[in-house]
């Protein structure tokens, strides 16, 4: 923040605890002396943002509430998304307390039940151990990992709508079997190719059985050698990008439904585009 006055006006309203620690960011993120991520309350032009469903979804919108109300955060296409339901806690609870209210139907009765949970609380709940970050292959190719980040996964959702259309506007479209089969085939190439690429971007480095180590500025290199390795090594890889980018926040919490009395578990719907609507 470089102009003085909105300096003086706005000031963080709480710290919270990065699931990451701040690791995986080309640029780690500015944080307090007990390891802390500033946030900062919406301004009036977030809010706005934030109560049109649509924009949240196409990603343009996350980032640019991210940018204003967690400045420490250089560019917020990099945080790992296991990061991202934290953050987008911390800026609710900065901006309207730490209460969230919810709508649940109760499973017994259907009675449409109006609970409060409490977000500081959600933010607390930690895993005690971190996934492994490093997976070895059977062929003792040792593979160092970290989660997607937010860039890979507006990335991915793009292109699977970007897909679903094309698929769509070929079943529609006046081809013969042979057309459409080979448009068919090439989608489903493209959306091959590019999982794969995701795959390498989240490869930080990868070790040979004869200690050689190749690192993720070697993409090319990385990418191609994903191309090559069987299935069962390729999924084993998968599996450990995809552990580490779990949500870490444990969203299960008991309810009773306030007309029966009915008690049951269930978990918060923390979904981006209804989650700022209170
Ligand atoms: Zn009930």
């Amino acid at each position: 923040m470089n102009n003085p006055l909105i300096a003086a006006y706005r000031k963080p309203a709480l710290y919270i605890a990065l699931p990451s620690e701040g690791k995986y960011y080309t640029t780690k993120p500015k944080l307090s002396v007990d390891n802390e991520l500033a946030i900062f309350p919406m301004t009036a032009r977030d809010e706005l943002v934030t109560k049109n469903p649509d924009a949240l979804f196409n990603g343009e919108a996350t980032i640019s509430l991210i940018k204003s109300c967690v400045p420490d955060i250089e560019d917020p296409n990099e945080i790992p998304v296991n990061d991202l339901l934290s953050i987008l806690i911390g800026i609710r609870q900065a901006s309207y307390g730490s209460k969230i209210d919810l709508d649940i139907k109760c499973p017994s009765c259907e009675h449409m039940n109006q609970l409060q949970i409490d977000g500081a609380m959600l933010l607390g709940t930690g895993p005690n151990q971190q996934a492994p970050e490093n997976v070895k292959l059977e062929s003792n190719f040792k593979v160092f990992c970290k989660p997607y980040s937010l860039r890979d996964r507006t990335l991915l959702q793009v292109q699977t709508i970007k897909q679903q259309k094309l698929i769509e506007s070929l079943s529609d479209a006046n081809l013969s079997d042979e057309e459409r089969e080979a448009q068919f085939g090439k989608t489903f190439v493209e959306i091959a190719d590019l999982t794969v690429g995701l795959i390498a971007n989240c490869i930080q480095k990868v070790q040979t059985p004869d200690n050689e180590v190749f690192e993720s500025d070697q993409v090319k290199i990385i990418l191609e050698w994903l191309q090559s390795i069987t299935k069962k090594d390729y999924d084993q890889i998968k599996q450990c990008i995809e552990a580490l980018s779990e949500n870490v926040i444990d969203t299960k919490f008991n309810a009773q439904c306030q007309s029966c009395q009915h008690e049951w578990q269930t978990t918060v719907d923390l979904d981006i585009a209804n989650f700022f609507e209170g």
